[in-house]
């Protein structure tokens, strides 16, 4: 950090002195992060945002200063001013950036004092998560936090200032709004002046950029908060930060290339490099090598089709799953498998949904498997040369509908790998446009119902292709994004299709409708994860170890009590009968 404009509290910060500085008059100013008394010296390790400093506060030199610091206990808040000194030979902490110095201090001002604090700031003990969200303000003091708020701070501005210098226009779109289209469940808010109508808070601003483009600004920005009222899943957050981007007379490729660069610039925040542009692959590929649209494509054991090697073979299951329209599938794994864990692993097959697993171990003379018997030696020979195997490999074989053996194959392949290592970054392409929803019997839209489709639009929805694409980083999904429909007539059919009548399409997203009226450019965008990609690169398992005030699984938040119940004249205003818990009433 640039040095601090002098003042009455510092001159200097803590974690920036160095031994050029000896000599200095330097006044710091912080936390007692820890406090030594070593006889007649206290030693006071002192923390603001750049990092430690010693300061040694000596009887004879300074009387008063010493007395104080006596009293110091951690967390306190003071200011102190001395000189720079070298450490003495022998006490010089190569583990710290200030470990060669320390501050000799001839005075000092307690600024505040603090209570005992319910966990440790100066250790990195584990701590429950409940009490570290409870009083997160001393949480965020922790250096795994603060580091995870730098990573994040210097992402966000690496994003700004590359989007800038590549012309985009940073806009903020409403928070108070109508419903967006990403599928989630909203999250409303009442209207005090307009009783009975409600504002949704925006599941991202899709429909805000897409009028941005209408309205001809080009190349936009935002990096926007997107509320989704989910129930729990997995490292979810009600509300999360999203890295909102939407350009004008573009295809695909326009955007994926603007993309590469930006994830470039990001990944090199964290001093990860990649090899730029990205690979491209398509859905159905990514989907019949890893069984997944997200795969972790690091730990390799890429999932090949044997088909054609067991078309005509005499074991059963793989050719009546090959008759009834199914796959046979499967992948050579890396490492040795006891009896034990192969059955292991056919059970867990199973509980994925797999009628069985065949496994296969590659011996000098052929496989040894429970179905060696039943394949020839050239339906082993042209399986292991599909799956590239070798003498002591282990083959994983599912002979089921492609759904199920993509899915399972797809989750064993990561069960059995063992911890990948570095990063990995490509793009999905080519995406089916929908998705049937059995619960609902009709298709839902894989992306957006904005999303451009590719295709013949006159046959079955089921085999149109979207114009969508998504970044996949180590396994998991940090952006996706599409060329948009710019024409009312595609978009009446693809609503036709999601089974969106007129009255209900005009009614929901009305305004949008009617701006493709006006001369909608050709135009597409993307948007990426913020919090997902901190913690990707910042190497945290959660995003809610990036996010400064994060909610527990279930939504709330320990410290603020959020949400809560309020009180009734503040229900009455907004025109809702306060009659409890569960109460959908209003007067
Ligand atoms: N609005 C989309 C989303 O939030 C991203 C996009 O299509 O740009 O997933």
């Amino acid at each position: 950090m640039r040095s601090p404009p002098p003042n009455r509290y510092r001159t200097a910060w803590a974690g920036d002195l160095r031994p050029g500085d000896v000599g200095a008059d330097v006044r710091v100013a912080g936390w007692v992060h820890r406090r030594r008394d070593h006889g007649g010296l206290i030693f006071i390790d002192l923390r603001d945002r750049t990092g430690l400093l010693q300061l040694v506060f000596r009887p004879e030199e300074a009387p008063d200063a010493h007395a104080a610091a006596h009293g110091l206990r951690s967390e306190d808040v003071i200011t102190a001013a001395g000189s720079l000194s070298p450490r003495e030979e022998g006490t010089v902490n190569r583990g710290m950036s200030t470990g060669e110095v320390e501050l000799s201090v001839t005075e000092m001002e307690l600024l505040a004092d603090s209570e005992t604090p319910p966990f440790q700031i100066d250790e990195d003990t584990p701590v429950e998560e409940e009490l570290r969200l409870r009083y997160r303000y001393l949480d965020l003091r922790r250096d795994q936090m603060r580091s995870a708020m730098e990573l994040r701070g210097a992402i966000t501005h690496t994003m700004r200032r590359h989007l800038h210098d590549q012309g985009f226009l940073e806009i903020e779109t409403p928070i108070l709004t109508r419903s967006t289209p990403e599928g989630a469940r909203d999250y409303l808010v009442p209207s005090r002046l307009q009783r009975g109508s409600w504002y949704a808070l925006p599941q991202s601003p899709q429909l805000f950029k897409q009028l941005l483009m209408v309205a001809g600004y080009e190349r936009y920005f935002q990096i926007a908060r997107c509320f989704r009222d989910e129930d729990f899943r997995a490292d979810r957050q009600p509300e999360f930060t999203q890295l909102d981007v939407e350009m004008s007379f573009v295809e695909e490729d326009d955007v994926m290339r603007v993309c590469d660069q930006l994830l470039g610039a990001v990944l090199a925040v964290a001093g990860v490099e990649v090899s730029l542009p990205l690979e491209r692959m398509a859905y159905d590929e990514v989907m019949l090598r890893y069984g997944t649209d997200r795969p972790d494509r690091r730990i390799g054991m890429d999932i090949h089709d044997l088909g054609a090697a067991f078309a005509g073979s005499e074991f059963k299951v793989f050719t009546s799953a090959l008759a009834s329209g199914g796959v046979v599938r499967g992948f050579r794994a890396n490492g040795d498998f006891s009896r034990a864990r192969l059955d292991e692993l056919t059970e867990r097959a199973k509980e994925l949904g797999a009628k069985g697993l065949v496994w296969a171990v590659v011996e000098s003379d052929g496989w040894r498997s429970p179905i060696a018997k039943f394949l020839s030696t050239e339906e082993t020979a042209d399986a292991g040369a599909e799956l590239q195997a070798g003498e002591g490999d282990t083959l994983f074989i599912v002979a089921d509908e492609e759904r199920v053996a993509a899915r399972v194959l797809g989750r064993l392949r990561i069960e059995v790998a063992g911890p990948p290592s570095g990063h990995d970054l490509f793009w999905v392409t080519d995406f089916p446009m929908f998705e049937w929803s059995d619960e609902e019997s009709r298709w839902d839209a894989l992306h957006h119902p904005f999303t451009a489709p590719q295709g013949d639009l006159d046959a079955d929805p089921g085999t149109w292709r979207s114009r969508a694409y998504d970044v996949v980083m180590d396994g998991l999904e940090i952006g996706g994004g599409s060329i948009r429909i710019d024409r009312p007539d595609v978009q009446r059919k693809v609503f036709d299709a999601l089974a969106l009548s007129s009255e209900e399409a005009t009614r929901r997203f009305g305004f949008l409708l009617e701006a493709l009226r006006y001369g909608a450019p050709p135009h597409g965008g993307i948007a990426f994860g913020l919090d997902r990609v901190v913690a990707l690169l910042g190497g945290r398992d959660s995003i809610r170890q990036v996010i400064a005030f994060p909610k527990t699984a279930s939504g709330s938040d320990p410290m603020t009590g959020a949400p809560a119940p309020v009180g009734e004249t503040q229900l009455r205003e907004l025109g809702i009968r306060p009659s409890g818990a569960g109460s959908e009433g209003r007067a």
